[in-house]
């Protein structure tokens, strides 16, 4: 059984505040290593934000990690950041020492693109990807080929590796779950999760981390770690800081007339609108194009070879309106969308929190905008109007 932790220890690191600005560290006071504070200066980050201030020491050491912190504040960087700083390579035996599993295929993407991005002056560390939905025997191949230091991936298509007997983790050094709550409460996920995490040694660092991590998913992160260091913000404090949150009563019927207005009216660098089904992205795609907005759409019914190319179309500002089911409504970052339209209400107040952080990354300003229409849509509405 894994030890827990007391109530001391867990206020000791509770968190300290979300936002980036009040800096008391700055990552030179943090001790990395040389080429990763190169690359962290080349990435344009002057100072840490304040879970990465907060976390970054900590997860450096190889403690167990549990981190809530709003979208958009970096956390991606604190577990990237930790575990190059510990990677130690042994040339004679190659082995996977840092495993990330994600909860969709455009987040495995995204988390190894920051890999490859804070790792580049370190070019003996490599590290691969695995999701579905591409070539296996492509993917064997290149894995026969260099076994990766770190393996990013989504939790089907590692399990499915790892049962073929293609990836070994017995020498993990390192797990992490991002976005952990989404994944930890899919039962199908959880079940995968918890084979690959019955493959590796009891020993490694686990580190989990969400915007959102109810008590539930608390539960169960502390049930798969060892006296973990919990930096978590209270709900309340949840509210999303720099983001402008309005909402609409609109009709069904009147709702596409009400987007085009808006499209019309506000200024936006780009925009992302959520609707609830991949039917609807098509639909409403096709009606903003024949409206003459630069519009894209992605869902997960598309071959991943659509859905990637259309992400990275989206991120490189080819297009500046994004039609997404809640595909995107988590861990996705399109540093330049300061609107998010809920055209469709989100199921649930956490699934809202996660869409409207697409927009004000890192500080930067946003708006949301949702349409509330059904009965249904004004039950939710009210608990999202309660809790942020
Ligand atoms: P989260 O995982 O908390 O939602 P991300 O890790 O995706 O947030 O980071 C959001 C954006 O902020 C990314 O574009 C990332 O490159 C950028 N970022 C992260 N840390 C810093 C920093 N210290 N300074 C400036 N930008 C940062």
């Amino acid at each position: 059984m894994p030890r827990r932790q007391t109530k001391t220890q867990r206020k000791k690191g509770a968190f300290r505040g979300s936002y980036a600005g009040a800096n008391t560290i700055s990552f030179k006071d943090m001790l990395l290593k040389e080429p990763i504070l190169r690359a962290i200066s080349e990435c344009g980050f002057e100072h840490p934000s304040e879970v990465q201030q907060s976390a970054i020491s900590f997860a450096m050491v190889g403690q167990d990690m549990i981190v809530q912190a709003k979208s958009g504040m970096g956390k991606t960087a604190v577990f990237v950041i930790a575990s190059l700083q510990q990677i130690e390579i042994d040339e004679d035996e190659p082995a996977i020492d840092t495993l990330v599993l994600c909860h969709s295929r455009e987040m495995a993407f995204q988390v190894h693109g920051e890999f490859e991005r804070l790792g580049k002056y370190l070019p003996e560390i490599k590290s691969g990807v695995l999701y579905g939905g591409v070539n296996f025997a492509e993917q064997k191949a290149d894995l026969e080929k260099e076994i990766p230091h770190i393996l990013v991936g989504t939790p089907g298509r590692i399990q499915h590796f790892l049962k073929a007997g293609l990836i070994k983790l017995d020498s993990l050094k390192r797990m992490i779950l991002d976005e952990c709550d989404d994944m930890l409460e899919d039962k199908s996920m959880r079940r995968q999760i918890q084979d690959i995490f019955k493959a590796t040694p009891s020993t490694k660092q686990m580190m989990m981390c969400s915007a959102t991590i109810g008590s539930n998913a608390r539960k169960i992160c502390r049930q798969i770690s060892n006296m973990a260091e919990e930096i978590f913000i209270d709900d309340s404090k949840l509210t999303l800081h720099g983001l402008q949150q309005h909402y609409i009563d609109v009709d069904e019927k009147e709702k596409i007339k009400q987007l085009t207005t808006l499209l019309d009216k506000i200024d936006f660098n780009q925009v992302m609108i959520f609707v609830k089904s991949k039917e609807r992205t098509t639909a409403l795609n096709k009606i903003l194009q024949e409206s003459s907005f630069p519009s894209i759409f992605l869902h997960g019914g598309l071959t991943q070879e659509e859905r990637l190319e259309r992400y990275r179309k989206f991120k490189e500002f080819e297009a500046r309106v994004l039609v997404s089911t809640n595909l995107c409504g988590r861990g996705v970052d399109m540093e330049k969308v300061n609107i998010v339209i809920n055209f469709d209400m989100p199921r649930t107040s956490n699934d809202y929190l996660h869409r409207v952080g697409r927009a004000g990354r890192f500080g930067t300003k946003g708006m949301a905008i949702t349409f509330v229409s059904s009965e249904k849509d004004k039950e939710t509405f009210e608990e999202i109007q309660s809790r942020f």
